[in-house]
């Protein structure tokens, strides 16, 4: 059985994410470990994990994962906004500990035009201190629609993972920033040649999750706009081809979509993508 769900809202209490899962009729999930918009990362309440741990274990939903705060830039130059990215993912991942979460999963960061090679260092340094903080949480790299300054292209993937060479540390390939980097997935061969890309950048046994989204914009647009499914650019071909092949097609799939109504992942969204 394929394990399909969205990303949902923890707000109130964490159990109030499995309520939602079953709801959009997924058997696995995303959260935020707290709001969205805010710094502030506390470990989760001891009763909530408790009975959200329970409820998730008794309606079988797994894997969970953890979405980092969009804040985080581990490439930034200003040592205070990297200090506060790196306690936040730290929080992430203790709190990621406390549930059972399959991993948090991160955008890296943006460079601002510096290049790669200018951050690569503190990169590095970076996410390895974060691993020698916390236990047994994955960290999961994701990949970016190629914007100008942003970290996250297959090759800069590998490279991190490669050098720093801890088995917590995977990937997570969101098929909308693929999309938008210029992969068009649509077309079969081009989803094979990628595959082929990830296995000689040794990437494919590290990849733990797909997100999976359409996209608003187009090939190549180096711009991230979601969509839902079937209804972007890529359309339900395009995603079937990507979520079926061999090298992708045990992956839990997480959506991200606006949903019908705005409200994020929904019913509707899920089951089209239950029948790709
Ligand atoms: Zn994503
Ligand atoms: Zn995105």
């Amino acid at each position: 059985m394929r394990r399909i769900g969205g990303h949902v809202s923890m707000a109130g209490s964490l159990i109030n994410s499995v309520k939602k899962t079953v709801e959009i009729g997924g058997n696995c999930m995303q959260i935020f470990a707290g709001s969205p918009r805010s710094w502030l990362r506390k470990p989760f309440p001891e009763d909530q994990v408790a009975s959200f741990t329970k409820e998730a274990e008794r309606l079988d939903i797994l894997p969970i994962f953890i979405h980092a705060l969009y804040l985080v830039n581990l490439a930034t130059t200003d040592v205070y906004l990297l200090e506060k990215s790196i306690t936040s993912l730290i929080v992430d991942m203790q709190n990621g500990d406390l549930i059972h979460s399959a991993g948090v999963i991160v955008h890296i960061g943006s460079h601002q035009g510096a290049g790669f090679d200018s951050v690569k260092n503190q990169l590095i340094t970076s996410i390895q201190r974060i691993l020698e903080s916390t236990e047994n949480c994955n960290l999961i790299l994701e990949n970016d629609a190629g914007q100008n300054g942003k970290i996250g292209s297959p090759e800069e993937i590998s490279f991190l993972i490669n050098s720093i060479k801890n088995n917590r540390l995977k990937m997570c390939l969101d098929s909308a920033h693929l999309f938008e980097s210029g992969v068009d997935i649509r077309i079969t061969e081009s989803v094979d040649k990628f595959s082929r890309k990830l296995e000689n950048l040794n990437l494919t046994d590290k990849l733990i999750c797909i997100h999976l989204n359409d996209s608003k914009t187009k090939l190549d647009s180096h711009s991230d706009m979601h969509a839902n499914i079937g209804e972007g650019e890529i359309g339900i071909e395009g995603l079937r081809n990507l979520v079926n092949h061999p090298t992708f097609k045990s992956l839990p799939l997480i959506l991200e979509v606006p949903g019908t109504d705005k409200h994020g992942p929904d019913l509707a969204n899920v089951s089209r993508a239950k029948e790709l």
